[in-house]
């Protein structure tokens, strides 16, 4: 006898949603707004549910990295220095101290100390002209905060493939740092129980 195939759930297509989201940015940066669900569903989630809910099923990126790494990762192991402690809680304060300053560079267009720049700045250095589309009608400080997020997501985004191709598909999610957020919020919850 044949075997019967599972049925698939929806949420195991949330991976569809994340390539969608990369690819609605690049021609409207607007819509990377909608990354906002990405940072607060899971917080949410960690304090509401059970273990790492949001990571085991709903991430799309981590099922992208599954996905993808299984025609295109080397499938080697991890430096160990990659999932030490250290490591993982000094990139979730970096990566924390970049979102702080993209909000103070929010800050500055929304108080007209400075104009809005039409930049994404990749790996937080390397900064490239963005401007495939109109944003006259747009409020500055709208528009900069887009670029800012859209510019965290795709450095993240990236930093997945690399280490995917390098490592194993789902690298990334040992030094993620919503994954690291969410995972201290169990342990903290765990504690207090
Ligand atoms: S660790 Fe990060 S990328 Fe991996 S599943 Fe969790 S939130 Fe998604």
């Amino acid at each position: 006898m044949g075997k019967v195939k599972k049925k698939k759930n929806w949420y195991e297509y949330l991976w569809i949603a994340t390539i969608l989201y990369l690819t609605l940015g690049l021609f409207n940066i607007l819509f990377a707004w909608l990354g906002l669900l990405c940072f607060f569903i899971p917080l949410i989630m960690s304090f509401t549910k059970k273990d790492k809910a949001y990571c085991n099923k709903y991430c799309g990126r981590g099922q992208l990295l599954e996905l993808v790494g299984t025609k295109f990762s080397r499938n080697k192991p991890m430096p160990k220095f990659l999932k030490t402690k250290w490591f993982r809680y000094g990139f979730l304060i970096f990566f924390l101290t970049m979102f702080v300053n993209m909000l103070y560079v929010t800050y500055l267009v929304f108080n007209e100390t400075t104009g809005l720049k039409e930049v994404i700045t990749l790996m937080w250095t390397f900064k490239v002209p963005w401007r495939f589309n109109e944003l006259t009608n747009v409020t500055p400080w709208i528009a900069q905060f887009a670029f800012g997020f859209y510019s965290m997501m795709l450095t993240s985004t990236i930093l997945g493939f690399i280490t995917m191709a390098l490592y194993k598909p789902r690298s990334w999610c040992v030094y993620c740092p919503m994954g690291t957020m969410t995972q201290g919020v169990c342990i903290i919850k765990d504690k207090i129980k």
